[in-house]
């Protein structure tokens, strides 16, 4: 059970008991317990010593020995570590397992090994095997702890322990080619050094019991060749008693301590070459896999364990990295899907995105380098395909903009009269094009294979049907200008040439109406010229121009021809004849005077007006008029034009019946002239 409470070593750090979650946040925890289970808690532990950020910047040490030797006395000795040891007085065993500290002042993290002394004691050899492979697979130092009258014992219980550990090792690293950075240093600890054997020659007995032991054990066939120092460094200390000369061992305590401690000690214990590579945001993970393999007594692939650890934590760090990216991601998901043109949206994904990878990359480069970089593809490709609808509908939604802006632009271009059609269009869809390669291009991803030219050719599409219906407006429009100015100019030659009707009345109409036209169809082709129109549709919009003069000029006729006005001119052309004199004077009518000759002459002179007036029949046939053949078949959406018409009968004016209605009216009017002239006679007689 871990200790509650501060540890005066805890580097200064008082923690308050209120952050403290399940007795993990204690600066020492029992990573493998008495029933061989591994701690759930050591990646928050981990956290909780300030080192999971560490990187490789950090060091595993563990220890191992028969049992009170003295192993944890040391480690708090040289570490400022908090390890159980046993109490002098009642001399109790300490808790089995496994326990972890971190070393005071140092980025060292202390295992103890708290083992049985199997051999001796004749219990199983089982945890001290699992021990061994679990901390050669993560440490980089092993201590191994013995008393000074224990060297020398061959068959004493170390040397079945280091026996086990060169096993374990060889399967472990055994296969190994790169020996040079896959090494361990076995620090020898010799206690209770009296001093009368010197060091070296302590040394030289276990260096050479160590040979001995490399050389006892059933190597497979190709590693026979092999040798202990291609995969361990030796090295010896030798410490004082420590209860005989207490001040001694402290001063040995503190010299072997800054070999740990001080990078410039030239005996400074940790190489680059002993260290495991894990990472320290994944020294919990890795060491819960190898301890469950160790466990279920499966093979211990190292490589594969760092894979899978690799797998492990690259998935986890993307995660994260994943994490933030999407709640940047969905900040500009409902302005998009609401149809907004996100302003700057191509930085802002760009900088999620190298956010997120920069945060994966730090994180999970240090990992299996394979399994980074396929992981790192997998995440990019996520954020790829969370990135691209916001792009899409960017794009769809720029379209849009661009389309409407296009439409302001060509309103506004062609506000008031003096603008060139052609230019307006010209400027609006070149702004158009301009904006949205721009913003699209600005929105694209440039490591992706993302476009957006489809979606410019859309567009484009759109503003050409824009601009042709602007187009098609603007001929109606001038059309119907044309149409007015025509009718306009028609009006006064019209009436004037059908009041005074004459033989060539209608070749002066018809050739006032060439003229008219001829002038209007000009003026139309020079205002167009702008419109950029084909050729097909100049033709097509002159024949409307044509069609409707013509038009024009029948519905003037008719005006003039309707019942009364015709009745009208009738009466005028007869009342000139028959009540006035050659020389314009009133005629005054006497007895003798001849008034049926008159009145018949008169009357049968306007009769004959009427068949003039009936058919619109030039005298010269060089000044008849005629439309093109075509004429009936033109459309430009006007039911006026797109009628069905008949040239021929739209030469006839008044149809035969008309011609003896009107006769018979006229007639009858003629005849109260008649009579009044005849009462204006009767009357001067009886004066
Ligand atoms: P461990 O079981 O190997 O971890 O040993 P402990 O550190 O618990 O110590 C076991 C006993 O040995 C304790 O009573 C210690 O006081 C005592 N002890 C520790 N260091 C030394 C030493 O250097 N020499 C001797 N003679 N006793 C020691
Ligand atoms: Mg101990």
């Amino acid at each position: 059970i871990p200790r509650e409470g501060i540890h005066p070593y805890m580097n200064g750090k008082i923690r308050s008991p209120a952050g403290q979650a399940n007795g993990s946040t204690n600066d020492r925890i029992q990573i493998v317990d008495e029933q061989k289970n591994f701690t759930t808690d050591l990646s928050s532990q981990i956290e909780q010593w300030g080192l999971r950020d560490a990187g490789f910047g950090y060091n595993i040490v563990a220890v191992f020995g028969s049992q009170s030797t003295g192993k944890s006395t040391l480690l708090n000795g040289l570490f400022g570590t908090n390890f159980d040891v046993m109490d002098e007085t009642n001399r109790r065993q300490t808790t089995k397992g496994i326990w972890m500290c971190r070393a005071k002042g140092m980025d060292v993290m202390v295992m103890d090994v708290e083992g049985t002394d199997g051999r001796e004691r004749g219990e199983d050899q089982d945890f001290e095997r699992k021990a061994a492979l679990f901390s050669l697979a993560s440490s980089e130092i092993l201590i191994i702890n013995l008393w000074e009258h224990q060297v020398g014992l061959y068959q004493g219980a170390n040397m079945g322990l280091l026996k086990t550990v060169f096993e374990v090792n060889l399967g472990l690293f055994g296969k190994s080619q790169d020996s040079a950075s896959q090494r361990t240093l076995l620090l020898f600890v010799i206690r209770d050094h009296i001093g009368t054997t010197p060091l070296a020659n302590l040394s030289g007995t276990l260096t050479a019991d160590l040979s001995k032991i490399w050389d006892g054990l059933s190597k497979p066939a190709e590693l026979q060749d092999r040798k202990l120092s291609d995969y361990f460094d030796l090295s010896f200390t030798a410490l004082p008693h420590k209860i005989l000369a207490p001040e001694k061992f402290v001063a040995g305590v503190q010299t072997l301590r800054s070999r740990f401690s001080d990078k410039d000690n030239e005996d400074f214990v940790f190489k680059p070459a002993y260290h495991k590579r894990i990472p320290a945001d994944g020294v919990a993970i890795y060491m819960e896999g190898i301890w469950e393999q160790v466990q279920t007594n499966k093979d211990l692939d190292l490589p594969t364990q760092q894979e899978l650890l690799a797998q492990f934590r690259c998935d986890e760090i993307a995660s994260v990295a994943l994490a933030e990216f999407s709640e940047q991601a969905k900040s500009q998901r409902r302005p998009v899907e609401a149809g907004r043109v996100v302003e700057g949206l191509g930085s802002l994904m760009r900088d999620w995105k190298s956010q997120a990878l920069s945060r994966y990359d730090r994180d999970a480069s240090r990992y299996h380098q394979d399994v980074y970089k396929r992981k790192r593809a997998d995440l990019l490709g996520v954020i790829d395909s969370t990135l691209s609808p916001l792009f899409l509908g960017q794009l769809k939604n720029l379209h849009k903009s661009c389309l409407v802006t296009f439409k302001k632009d060509m309103v506004a271009g062609m506000r008031g009269d003096a603008y060139n059609f052609a230019d307006v269009v010209a400027a609006a869809r070149e702004k158009c094009e301009k904006r949205f390669t721009q913003e699209a291009e600005e929105a694209r991803l440039h490591d992706t294979d993302w476009v957006w030219e489809d979606e410019l050719e859309l567009l484009r599409e759109e503003v050409k049907a824009v601009a042709d219906q602007c187009r098609a407006d603007e001929t109606k429009k001038l059309i119907n200008l044309t149409d007015r100015n025509i009718r306009k100019q028609l009006s006064e030659p019209v009436e004037l040439h059908l009041n005074t009707a004459s033989p060539d009345m209608w070749d002066k109409i018809l050739n006032a109406y060439k003229e008219i036209l001829e002038k209007g169809e000009a003026t139309y082709l020079s205002k167009a010229r702008s419109f950029n129109c084909t050729e097909e549709e100049n033709t097509r919009a002159l024949a409307t121009v044509r069609k409707r003069a013509w038009l024009a000029l029948r519905s003037k006729i008719d005006e003039q021809t309707a019942d009364t006005v015709i009745l009208g001119k009738l009466r005028t052309h007869f009342e000139e004849r028959f009540r006035y004199d050659e020389h314009g004077v009133p005629q005054v009518w006497k007895p003798e005077d001849d008034i049926d000759g008159a009145f018949k002459k008169a009357r049968d002179q306007t009769l004959e007006l009427l068949p003039l007036y009936a058919k619109i029949a030039p005298s010269d046939p060089s000044a008849a008029y005629e439309l093109p053949s075509d004429a009936g078949t033109l459309s430009l959406d006007d039911a006026q034009v797109d009628e069905e018409f008949d040239f021929a009968a739209t030469l006839l004016v008044l149809s035969e019946t008309k011609i003896m209605d009107l006769s018979s009216r006229f007639r009858k009017d003629a005849d109260a002239y008649y009579v009044e002239a005849k009462r204006s006679t009767v009357s001067s007689i009886a004066q």
